[in-house]
């Protein structure tokens, strides 16, 4: 069986980015966040859970996930939020585990915003963490999303502080500086795991 690399980063730490140079250089890696979005549209049980959840509104007319209406459902009420994800947790979780054994490669990664919250790393050979400066995530986050500074303050103050994943971490890249540097880093580490 191959060895789990848990990817983890804050909003706009660049993991994301990490996860694409880890592709180019031939390592498969599992998306977790875009797998449960693809998930809640493709999985009528889990459809039906959600909508007693949180209403009909959860679900546009022809059946597709109204995230920004979930996220406004549940940005202030922890109790919502962890049913919620109790319904599509479990999910991601069978989902990634047939991913896995369909895998060839010795070294496979998992991408996931919520790698120590959720634990998760527990279940995987190492983790690998992607911090930077919160001013330089949120002025990325601020370009690439048109968001302003203080929403993405607001996110992040609902995550893990960068001090405590840097404690957990087995790999971590700093991506304080530019996206040639980035691919460097991510290069020496992904070849360095044994
Ligand atoms: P989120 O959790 O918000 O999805 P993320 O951790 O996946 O964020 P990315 O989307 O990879 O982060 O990066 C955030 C933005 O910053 C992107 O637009 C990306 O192109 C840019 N970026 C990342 N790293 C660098 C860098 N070193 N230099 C310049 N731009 C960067």
């Amino acid at each position: 069986t191959p060895k789990i690399i848990g990817l983890t980063g804050g909003i706009g730490s660049g993991k994301s980015t990490v996860a694409k140079f880890i592709e180019e250089f031939g390592f498969p890696v599992y998306y977790s966040d875009d797998r449960a979005k693809t998930i809640v549209n493709d999985d009528e049980d889990l459809k039906i859970r959600i909508k007693a959840l949180l209403g009909e509104k959860a679900y546009s007319t022809d059946g597709i996930y109204d995230r920004k209406f979930v996220a406004q459902k549940v940005f202030n009420n922890k109790d919502l939020l962890q049913q919620l994800n109790e319904i599509i947790h479990p999910a991601v979780r069978i989902d990634f585990e047939n991913w896995v054994k369909k895998q060839t490669k010795y070294l496979i990664f998992k991408e996931t915003a919520l790698l120590f919250e959720l634990k998760l790393n527990r279940q995987c050979y190492k983790s690998l963490l992607v911090t930077a400066e919160d001013n330089i995530r949120a002025k990325r986050v601020m370009d690439r999303d048109g968001k302003t500074y203080r929403e993405v303050e607001a996110v992040m103050e609902k995550q893990m502080p960068e001090k405590d994943k840097i404690k957990l971490a087995d790999y971590i890249i700093y991506n304080n500086t530019n996206l040639e540097d980035l691919k460097e880093q991510t290069e020496k580490i992904i070849f360095d795991i044994e």
